[in-house]
This record gives C-alpha cells, structure tokens and sequence, in this order.
C-alpha cells in the first residue's frame, strides 16, 4: 500500500505492493479526484497536485512561513533550510553537479525568457545563427525570434519528416559554424513525440560551438532525465506540469554559463553590495533571484519530487507507455480521426482531428460526457499551422490516469462522432 507519511510530510510507495502488482490507482493521493469525478486527460497543461504536496504548501503558511534569505530569527532561518532543501531535491532529481546550477523562477517560461535576455541578447552576435524546431512551443519561440531580430542572427527551423517525425538528418544539415545557440524541445507538447535528444546534443557538440537549451517542460514527469549524462548547457521546467505548485519554475543552466552571464531582473536579493552608483551582484545561484520569489510553492515543490521519485519515474513512465498505446491502438481504428505524429512514437500525449467535427465541439461535448481534454493550439500555433490545421484536440496524461479513463474518453469520441455526422 502507498502511503503517506505525515510525520516527514514524504510519500511512501510499497513498490512491492503497488506497483509490482500493477495496482496503479493513484487517484486516490489526488484530493481532486474525491471531489470531482472526472475523467482528467489535460495534464500536460498543469498536473493534479498529491496531498503531500497541498499539505506542505499549507504546512508552509501555517508552520513555517516567513520571507527567506533575510531574517536572523529561527524561524526565518528553517524557512530559509526548507527553501533550499528544495533546490538541492531539484539538484538530484535532475543530477546537475551542484546547486548552483539551479535557479528558481516562475515557470519554464520565465526561465527561457532568462536566457534570452541574459545569453541570447550578450553572446549572440550578428549573422549567427539559433536554430529551433517547428514543434516548439510560443515560449521557446518568441524569446528567439526577439533575440534574433534584436541582434540581427538568423533563426532556422527545423522540420519534420514525410511521416511527422523529427528527423536527425534534417536537424544536422542546419547546423554550420555558424550556430551559436539550439534551442530545442524534449517532447513537443503539440505533437506528443519525444525527441532524441542525447543524439540532437552530440552532434551539435560534435560540429559546432553551439550552447544547447533543452525544454524539459513535457518531460521531466515522465522520463528521468539526468543533466550530467545528455550535457546541455541550459534545461528548463515548470514545477506546476511535474505535480507541483504552479508559479514555480527551474532553470537548470552550467555554472561556468551563470557566471557569465549578467542578471536578468534586479532588485533584493540578488546583490553583495549596493551604493548610489554601483552594485556588486549576488554569487549564484541568489545572482539571478532578485525580489522574494513564491517562497510556500518552492518548499511544496519538493513535496512533489518526493512523490514522483517515491513512485518511480520509471514505474509511472511504463505506466504511462501502456495508457498511450491503448489510447493510439483505439483511436487509431475510428473512420475520420488523423492521430498528428509519427505512428506509434507518442509518449504521454497524443493530439488528433475528427473528420467534420471542430475540435472546440468535440472538448464541450466530451466536457458534458465528463471527460476533460485541451484543444486549440496549444500554444503551437506554428506547429499546428504546418501541419495543417488550426485547432487539434489533446488527451495527455498523468500517472493517476488508468485504462478505464482511456476507454471512456474513446468511447466519448465515437459518442460525439455519432452525435455530430
Ligand atoms: N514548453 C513546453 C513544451 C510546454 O508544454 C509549456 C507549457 O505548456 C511551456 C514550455 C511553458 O510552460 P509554463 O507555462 O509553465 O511556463
């Protein structure tokens, strides 16, 4: 029986129990799913949040709380161990070498937003080049597309091949010396295909210069990833997608990069000296933390570390491996649905078009049958555009989602598909 320890606020998972015996129903540690009964699919749009973690944002407020970093007192001082303890959780959830390396923000958005201000718009110079793929999301996008125009480089866009997939051989044949910067996506959220990464990364290290970012915003609740093991120079993500609180974010970035790098916002904080004229910034990581950040949701963030690595990644992403390919084997059997993608290659999400059948239509209809899902562009608009539409619909899931949920949601579709035509 998985099990929460309320004493060290930690979740307990019996593997043995739980999930050796594939008893995955861990609907039960979500509070939302007791009072809401609802067949959640939009999990790649923010996760559900385990009691552990609401109990230690709550915690927080009510034990613990004072601003960080500041205070003398005692309770200043444990608000201040707790706030860090997180940064060395996201440290060793992420294996960075140290946790200097990890800097706190809002979101994955503010975190690439950081690096373009900071790297892009001081180390990218005239007529380099960054290059992008055509799946990113608007967050890895529109920083680049500023930078690029702002210092007058060059954004090329990788595409996908005949059959919807990344293709390595495109990828390579954009790079020349003059790439300074590939700014890339681990799995697109708009497309649901992971991309291979460690092979994007080799070689880009093999034949350019280029500093490496990688969104891990879709990944890091599915799939270990370990920054010492892929080297990228920069890898991002949002606490809120990874059951945690949203307003929280990670920057993972290498130390030798942070130094060099100027501030991003300035103020509190994320300074050594001040006087009229002249500061002498913080050292890192506190360099790039200026202001009192979202002090209860980076404390409750690790509450949600602890749930993922109690449960295993690699137990919730085998989990999840079973979900996407019943939910793909049964889609793709429907007269009139296009799954978008390559076949078979969707991890954790999968967006799709219905014959006849808006994709806004299908999400009220499915909504009304008790079903949640995404539609629109997912922020993809670029992605979308490409591929051919202007809307598709997206199931996503989380480890709480279970094969009943999957044969709700399908046959909610073959429901609408009768309702509709
Ligand atoms: N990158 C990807 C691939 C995403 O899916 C998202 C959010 O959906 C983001 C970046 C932006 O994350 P946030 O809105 O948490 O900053």
């Amino acid at each position: 029986m998985a099990a929460v320890d309320y004493i060290t606020n930690k979740f307990i998972c019996n593997k043995k129990d739980d999930v050796m015996n594939n008893n995955l129903d861990f609907k039960k540690y979500f509070p939302i799913f007791s009072t809401n009964n609802v067949v959640f699919l939009d999990s790649a749009a923010s996760s559900q949040k385990p009691a552990t973690v609401i109990e230690a944002e709550l915690g927080c407020y009510k034990n613990q709380y004072t601003n960080i970093h500041r205070g003398t007192y005692k309770l200043a001082l444990a608000a201040t161990t707790a706030y860090e303890n997180t940064r060395i959780a996201v440290q060793k959830f992420i294996n960075a070498s140290s946790a200097q390396e990890i800097i706190f923000t809002k979101g994955a958005t503010e975190s690439i937003n950081l690096v373009a201000y900071t790297y892009g718009e001081n180390f990218i110079n005239s007529d380099d080049e960054i290059v992008v793929t055509i799946c990113e999301h608007h967050s890895n996008l529109i920083p680049w597309q500023r930078v690029a125009k702002k210092r007058g480089a060059k954004l090329k866009v990788c595409y996908l091949d005949e059959n919807q997939d990344f293709s390595l051989n495109e990828f390579q044949s954009l790079l020349t010396d003059k790439t300074k910067l590939v700014c890339i996506t681990h799995l697109a959220n708009g497309l649901g295909l992971e991309f291979p990464i460690k092979e994007i990364i080799k070689l880009t290290q093999r034949d350019t210069t280029a500093k490496i970012l990688i969104d891990g915003a879709q990944i890091v609740a599915h799939k270990k990833v370990d920054m010492q093991d892929l080297g990228c120079d920069f890898f991002v993500f949002s606490a809120h997608k990874v059951y945690g609180p949203s307003g929280v974010g990670v920057l993972y970035a290498k130390e030798e990069l942070l130094k060099i790098m100027p501030p991003f916002l300035t103020g509190g904080e994320m300074v050594k000296e001040v006087s009229v004229t002249e500061t002498i910034f913080n050292d890192l990581p506190y360099k790039f933390e200026a202001g009192t950040p979202n002090i209860a949701g980076v404390i409750a963030f690790k509450a949600a570390l602890e749930f993922v690595s109690g449960v295993g990644l690699d137990k919730i992403s085998a989990h999840e491996e079973i979900l996407i390919k019943k939910l793909e084997d049964e889609l793709q059997v429907i007269p009139g649905l296009k799954i978008l993608g390559a076949k078979d290659k969707h991890q954790s999400l999968l967006c799709f078009v219905l014959e006849n059948i808006s994709p806004y239509d299908l999400a009220t209809f499915l909504d009304n049958q008790g079903v949640a899902i995404r539609v629109g562009h997912h922020c993809a608009q670029p992605l979308i555009n490409y591929l051919g539409y202007e809307s598709s619909s997206r199931i996503s899931l989380g480890c709480y989602n279970t094969e009943e949920d999957i044969s709700k949601v399908v046959s909610a579709i073959r429901l609408a598909q009768k309702f509709f035509n």
